[in-house]
């Protein structure tokens, strides 16, 4: 995080010809366990990771913005009142989504040169459009001098999202970023937005594999999870004598009960995430205890689940999931994210961590011809204002 500072305060000043006044860091995030539960009102633990972005801002006399993407430096231009969406420098969105946001809720005081930085990979599922979004909202914050709570800052980020970048995504990426605490995961209640930190064992890490397979038909594939998701929390509602508002509301025993009377296939969907809300509650109680070895059980479990019944596994999923069982220190493994190709998350002990990311990247390399990439990931602070 120092570096990036560093490195981000020196292309500032170079560029605008003084420092900045305010600088934040933002982090990126995994998807730990709780897979396709939020838009069914469940459960998800998450890590906000030792990877992040920096943004740096100082004022102006007048109502000019500058803004700057440091890692390619591309630059534009517009008035703070109006930062509108563009089709070029689609980066630059984000921005605007966020700045509108904040906004919305005070007046800007005035313009200003910004410059961002980062070191997440774009793309490769840990959320560098997250992290972008909150540590620009942060900023933007401070120096309008409005209080924004954790959550609607979330918020401001998904709208920017949602409205500015056009990707209907939920609100896991943000929360993570922004409620991350060293050494412990991210509980959230997509129900009750309740988010929480959970003390993780300091002796072990993650290993996130990015397998770079991308499958078609993504879209149709999600949208149909999302409606057999629907139809079965419909169904379960009139056999059960008790509200089911979301599958959040269905245990795993009333699918067992109840599930053989639905279509085959909306019930198979439906197991996923009921049985990955049992899984997160019940991984929470494993990490009171400290229990690494049983919590990496139900990450095999939950990649079981997604393979069988959600079938938003594929081959280079399966592949690094299935080489991870073997290695000697790792503890559980799962995809990460939506599915569908993108990357697996690996649970292991620190002291193995080399050697088991070298032994996933060479049995993914025998199987598709190339290693994924492997990257040693720590449970870390989330977003906060570190100048100004
Ligand atoms: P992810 O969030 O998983 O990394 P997305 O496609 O949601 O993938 O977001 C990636 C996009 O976010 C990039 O294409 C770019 O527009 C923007 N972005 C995020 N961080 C940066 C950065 N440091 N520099 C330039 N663009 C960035
Ligand atoms: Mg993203």
């Amino acid at each position: 995080m120092q570096d990036l500072m560093d490195t981000l305060t020196g292309k500032f000043t170079a560029h605008y010809g003084r420092a900045p006044e305010i600088i934040s860091y933002a982090p990126g995030r995994i998807e730990v366990l709780g897979n396709h539960t939020d838009y069914n009102e469940g459960y998800v633990l998450s890590a906000a990771i030792n990877y992040g972005t920096c943004f740096a801002l100082a004022r102006r006399e007048d109502r000019q913005v500058r803004l700057m993407a440091g890692d390619i430096m591309e630059e534009v231009q517009f008035l703070v009142d109006a930062p509108m969406p563009t089709e070029d420098h689609m980066w630059s969105n984000y921005v605007k989504g966020c700045l509108s946001g904040v906004s919305a809720r005070k007046a800007p005081p005035c313009g200003f040169d910004a410059m961002f930085f980062g070191n997440i990979p774009l793309g490769s599922g840990l959320s560098s459009s997250a992290a972008l979004e909150t540590a620009a909202a942060l900023c933007f914050a401070k120096l309008f001098d409005v209080e924004i709570s954790k959550l609607d800052l979330a918020r401001i980020g998904q709208k920017a999202e949602h409205e500015y970048a056009g990707v209907k995504c939920g609100l896991l990426d943000q929360v993570s970023s922004i409620y991350g605490k060293e050494n412990a995961l991210v509980l959230s209640d997509f129900r009750t937005f309740d988010i929480k930190p959970v003390n993780f064992p300091e002796d072990v890490c993650f290993l996130m594999c990015n397998t770079h397979a991308k499958h078609a038909l993504v879209d149709g594939a999600y949208n149909e999870r999302r409606q057999s998701c629907e139809i079965a929390a419909r169904h379960f509602a009139t056999v059960l004598d008790h509200p089911v508002a979301a599958l959040r509301d269905v245990s795993w025993n009333e699918w067992l009960q109840y599930g053989p009377s639905l279509d085959e296939r909306v019930a198979r969907r439906a197991a996923h995430p009921i049985g990955e809300d049992e899984r997160v509650l019940a991984g929470v109680e494993f990490l009171r205890d400290g229990d690494a070895a049983a919590f990496g059980q139900l990450m095999f479990q939950s990649h079981e689940s997604s393979r069988k019944y959600f079938e938003n596994s594929c081959p280079e999923l399966d592949t690094v999931v299935d080489a991870a069982k073997a290695i000697p220190g790792v503890l559980g493994a799962r995809l990460s994210g939506g599915g569908f190709g993108g990357s697996a998350v690996v649970l292991v002990e620190k002291r193995h961590a080399e050697t088991a990311a070298q032994a996933i990247r060479s049995a993914y390399a025998h199987k598709h011809g190339e290693p994924c990439d492997t990257r040693l990931i720590i449970c870390s602070e989330g977003a906060r204002i570190i100048q100004g």
